[in-house]
C-alpha cells in the first residue's frame, strides 16, 4: 500500500492505495455521456505511455520521433507527453483544489489542458488532472514529477479469488471492459498470425474474435491454431494461448508452449472457468430448505459484439510488427 505526496511540500495528496494492472479499457472513449471512474476505490495504476501535452501530428514528429513515443503506424495525433503518470479514482485525492478555468477544451465537464488543473491545496503546486467531460473516464492522473509515492510498509491485503465479468452489461450493452480486452487481443493475434488466418476454437472465443480475424485476416487453411491457456488449463499444442493479466501486475500467465496473448484475468475467467450452477436460494412459497432448480433467463444482447475499434488501432499502432508491410496495409485499411 502506498500514499502519494506532493513533491513541493510533502502534504499528503492521497488515501492509501494499492498499485493494480493499468486497466485494458484506458483507451476506451465513450459518447455525449458521463463515465464512471476507471480506477476501482483503493487502487491506482501506472499508464507507461506518453500521454497529455505535446501534441504533434505524425508528419510533424516523423517515423522516428513517433517510434521515439512507442507508436510505430500513422495516428491522429501523438502525444509526446509524460509517461509514468499516476491514474487513480477522483475519491482516493487528498489535499487538492480544481481550477476549472484551466481546463482544455471540453463539453459536459473538465478535461487536462495546458497546465495541470488540480494544485496540491498546501503549496499551490500544478500536481495532476481531472478528466470527467463526456466520453473520457472519471480520472485524476498524478504528474510523476509533482507527486511522491511513500510505501506505508503494510503488507498488501491477500489476493482476493478473481470473480468472472460477465460480457453483457445488464442494460443488454456490451461490457466496455470485454470490448476493449477483445479489441487489445485482436491487435496482438493479427500481429502474431504472419497474415495467416487463425484456427479458433468453437464456442465463445469464436463469438468474440472470430468474425473480426476471419474479415481482416485472408481466407485460407489456418496455419495456427488459439487457445485458452491458464491455471489448470494446459496450452496443449496451440500456437497462440489467450492467458490471463495477472489482476495486479499485468503480466501474462506464462504457459508452457504457445505465445502468450493477455486477457484481463475477469475475462479470462468467464471464458475459462465453468460457469456458476448452485441453484438460487429463495424466500417466499418454497419450504424451508427447499432450493430452485430454475434459473434465469440470459441476458439477451442488443446487438452483435464489437471488439472496441479504438483499442485495436491503439494497441496495434505500438507493436514493432505493424511496420512489416502486410500489417500496416491491415492497419490502414482499419
Ligand atoms: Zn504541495
Amino acid at each position: 500500500m502506498d500514499v502519494f505526496t506532493c513533491a513541493g511540500c510533502g502534504a499528503g495528496l492521497t488515501c492509501p492505495v494499492q498499485r493494480v494492472a493499468l486497466p485494458v479499457e484506458i483507451r476506451y472513449r465513450g459518447g455525449h455521456h458521463w463515465m464512471p471512474p476507471l480506477m476501482a476505490p483503493g487502487t491506482y495504476a501506472v499508464d507507461p505511455e506518453p500521454s497529455g501535452l505535446p501534441w504533434r501530428s505524425w508528419e510533424d514528429a516523423g517515423e522516428a520521433g513517433a517510434a521515439a513515443a512507442g507508436v510505430h503506424a500513422p495516428v491522429w495525433t501523438l502525444s509526446l507527453g509524460a509517461r509514468n503518470r499516476i491514474v487513480l479514482s477522483p475519491g482516493d485525492t487528498r489535499g487538492t483544489r480544481l481550477l476549472p478555468e484551466r481546463s482544455g477544451d471540453s463539453c459536459l465537464g473538465v478535461v487536462g489542458g495546458d497546465a495541470p488543473n488540480l494544485v496540491c491545496a498546501a503549496c499551490g503546486l500544478g500536481v495532476g488532472s481531472r478528466e470527467d467531460d463526456c466520453g473520457v473516464w472519471n480520472t485524476v492522473r498524478y504528474e510523476p514529477h509533482a507527486v511522491v509515492r511513500r510505501p506505508l510498509g503494510l503488507p498488501a491485503p491477500p489476493p482476493e479469488p478473481v470473480r468472472p465479468t460477465p460480457p453483457l452489461d445488464p442494460d443488454g450493452g456490451w461490457n466496455v471492459r470485454w470490448r476493449a480486452a477483445a479489441g487489445a487481443a485482436l491487435a496482438h493475434l493479427l500481429a502474431a498470425s504472419g497474415g495467416t488466418a487463425l484456427d479458433l476454437p468453437e464456442g465463445p472465443l469464436t463469438t468474440l474474435l472470430g468474425r473480426d480475424l476471419a474479415r481482416l485476416l485472408p481466407p485460407g487453411p489456418p496455419a495456427l491454431r488459439v487457445a485458452l491457456a491458464g491455471p489448470g488449463r494446459p496450452a496443449g499444442d496451440a500456437d497462440l494461448v489467450l492467458v490471463p493479466l495477472h489482476p495486479r501486475t499485468g503480466r501474462p500467465w506464462s504457459p508452457p508452449g504457445g505465445v502468450p496473448v493477455g486477457l484481463p484475468a475477469d475475462v479470462w475467467a468467464h471464458l475459462a472457468l465453468p460457469p456458476e450452477t448452485s441453484p438460487m436460494p429463495v424466500s417466499g412459497r418454497p419450504p424451508a430448505g427447499v432450493l430452485r432448480d430454475d434459473y434465469p433467463l440470459p441476458d439477451r444482447p442488443f446487438q452483435r459484439f464489437h471488439p472496441d475499434h479504438g483499442t485495436l488501432r491503439h494497441v496495434l499502432a505500438r507493436l514493432p510488427e505493424v511496420r512489416e508491410p502486410w500489417l500496416r496495409a491491415l492497419y490502414d485499411r482499419l
